[in-house]
């Protein structure tokens, strides 16, 4: 039985603060690439893109893309057949401030594999990381500067987030596996 944390207005409010905090920590929205990890990542960096742009008139039209690190993680076979996504940057990263956006934050690998992943690109100015879910078990040295909702969680407990776009509806919930 899965239990709802976040409904649509609780998801449409967490991105809308963090568009704003995002804005307010990069001093405005100059040289700023927002960088989704797929698949719901990159939906969630779209709707941030899409906030900021709602705000400020003057943020970069080519704001959001996807980072694919599939190919950079540690903890799956590089032999497995594995279809990468792709990585579409909407602009050079160097000298940006590149926020990854994922839609969970769990052991921190995946982020990892991101830095990893960025430094084959390009080199930003700084790297930032928003996530709509932290549910905690860091295996790494690793945060989010910019978080949805911290959602402590048992490690056999999945978070199902569902969102319009690729899943006909927004919700986060809570389940025990
Ligand atoms: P990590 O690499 O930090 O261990 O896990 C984060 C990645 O795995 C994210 O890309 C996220 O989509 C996925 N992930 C890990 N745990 C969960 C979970 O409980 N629910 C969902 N939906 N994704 C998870
Ligand atoms: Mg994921």
């Amino acid at each position: 039985m899965a239990r709802t944390v976040l409904n649509q207005a609780d998801i449409t409010r967490a991105l809308t603060r963090i568009a704003h905090e995002i804005i307010e920590s990069n001093k405005g929205t100059q040289d700023l690439v927002l960088l989704g990890i797929p698949t719901r990542g990159v939906t969630l960096a779209q709707r941030i893109a899409g906030i900021i742009q709602g705000i400020d008139p003057d943020a970069p039209a080519a704001l959001s893309g996807s980072l694919d690190v599939t190919m950079y993680r540690d903890d799956l076979s590089r032999t497995r057949t594995r279809t990468p996504a792709p990585t579409a940057l909407p602009t050079s990263i160097d000298g940006k401030t590149v926020v990854l956006v994922d839609d969970v934050l769990f052991s921190g690998r995946t982020i990892r594999a991101a830095l990893d992943a960025i430094n084959d690109i390009g080199r930003p100015r700084a790297v930032r990381l928003a996530a709509l879910v932290d549910r905690g078990h860091r295996e790494l040295p690793i945060r989010a500067d910019f978080v949805g909702k911290n959602l402590p969680s048992s490690t056999d407990e999945r978070i199902n987030v569902r969102l319009q776009e690729i899943d006909g509806e927004d919700s986060v919930s809570i389940e025990a596996l």
